[in-house]
């Protein structure tokens, strides 16, 4: 069984900026991704906005993974991607699944990069079938980036935090209507440059303190039925499509079976979105660079050697 210093799970820009560090102080580094190719969720993030911090520029997501890319494959760590962790263990081994089948490795320290997940329309107490036409903003969001699918023309999105503002963005530059976004707060979410950026400049329409109920249609969307929360009134909006930003949970799932008393072993640790959501990816890449050099600088045979690398993000 081949044994790591440190393994990394998840290579989005969490896993690649702690397998870098980690790998540039001298840990031998296993960095395990399921999606054929590194970046995470930048791979579909295509609006600028992302690097301002860790480049001194604004760059577009594509670009930043890239960046990082370069760096981590540079950095001497293992790469495997296409390789989902399936099972990490009390001993301090896991379970890989890949193209090299389904094999065993060791490691030392464990740094669980693995993003979050969206809260689905399913988890909503919203009434009606469930029609083609509804996704999650993510989900959206790659069919249109990665896919390049259209996924409807007269849109309703539901939740105003920074995802379903860049998504109402991207759908009116694609010459898409947007209905209306619907916040059940009083004053929309997300960053304040997102709301001058795409809910002002494009002149989103926003209906706040309300909720959608009901999707309507059989087959297809063909519309939701908007609910004013401070007057219960309710009224029909036609759509074709109702995209859902209702919020992002991190994914522990790996490291629920390890916790004893809410706490996880000190070998483990979380870094990125699957610690805790982060607005802005250059504070994802600072702190799990961070991590990173503090596994290789628990590694004897590391520490001393190369030093931490970790400010060099
Ligand atoms: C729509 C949207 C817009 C954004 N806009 C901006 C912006 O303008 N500016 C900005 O700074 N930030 C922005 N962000 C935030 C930033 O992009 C994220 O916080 C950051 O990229 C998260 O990185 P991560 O590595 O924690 O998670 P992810 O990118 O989600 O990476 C997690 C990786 O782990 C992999 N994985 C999961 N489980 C396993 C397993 N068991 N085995 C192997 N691999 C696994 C996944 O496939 C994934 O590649 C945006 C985020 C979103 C969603």
């Amino acid at each position: 069984m081949e044994a790591f210093d440190l393994l990394v799970v998840g290579g989005g820009a969490a896993g690649m900026a702690a397998a870098a560090a980690a790998a540039e102080s001298g840990a031998s580094v296993a960095l395990a991704e399921r999606e054929p190719g590194l970046g995470g969720i930048l791979r579909q993030c295509v609006h600028r906005g992302f690097g301002r911090a860790v480049f001194g520029e604004e760059v577009s997501g594509p670009e930043f993974a890239s960046r990082l890319i370069a760096r981590v494959l540079a950095s001497g760590a293992r790469v495997l991607t296409g390789t989902a962790v399936t099972k990490l263990e009390r001993d301090r081994t896991a379970m890989l699944s890949g193209p090299a089948g389904y094999f065993r490795i060791g490691f030392s320290r464990c740094i669980l990069a693995a993003g979050c997940y969206e809260r689905t329309a399913a988890s909503l107490p919203v009434a009606g079938t469930r029609p083609a036409g509804v996704f999650t903003a993510g989900t959206a969001q790659a069919m249109i980036n990665l896919g390049h699918y259209c996924i409807g023309s007269r849109i309703v999105i539901l939740g105003s935090g920074d995802v379903g503002q860049i998504m109402a963005r991207q759908f009116v530059r694609m010459g898409k209507q947007v209905v209306c976004l619907v916040e059940q707060r009083s004053a929309p979410g997300g960053l304040a440059r997102n709301r001058r950026d795409c809910l002002e400049a494009c002149r989103i329409p926003v209906r706040l303190r309300a909720t959608v109920d009901e999707i309507l249609g059989a087959g297809r969307v063909s519309g939701v039925m908007v609910r004013e929360l401070d007057t219960g009134r309710r009224t029909p909006v036609e759509c074709d499509t109702l995209v859902t930003a209702v919020g992002l949970i991190p994914d522990r799932a790996l490291c629920r079976p390890l916790a004893e008393d809410g706490r996880l072993p000190d070998w483990l640790r979380l870094g990125g979105n699957c610690d805790f959501v982060h607005d802005m990816v250059d504070n994802v890449v600072k702190e799990a660079a961070a991590l990173g050099a503090e596994a290789a600088k628990g590694n004897e045979r590391s520490n001393g050697e190369n030093g931490s690398r970790a400010d060099a993000f």
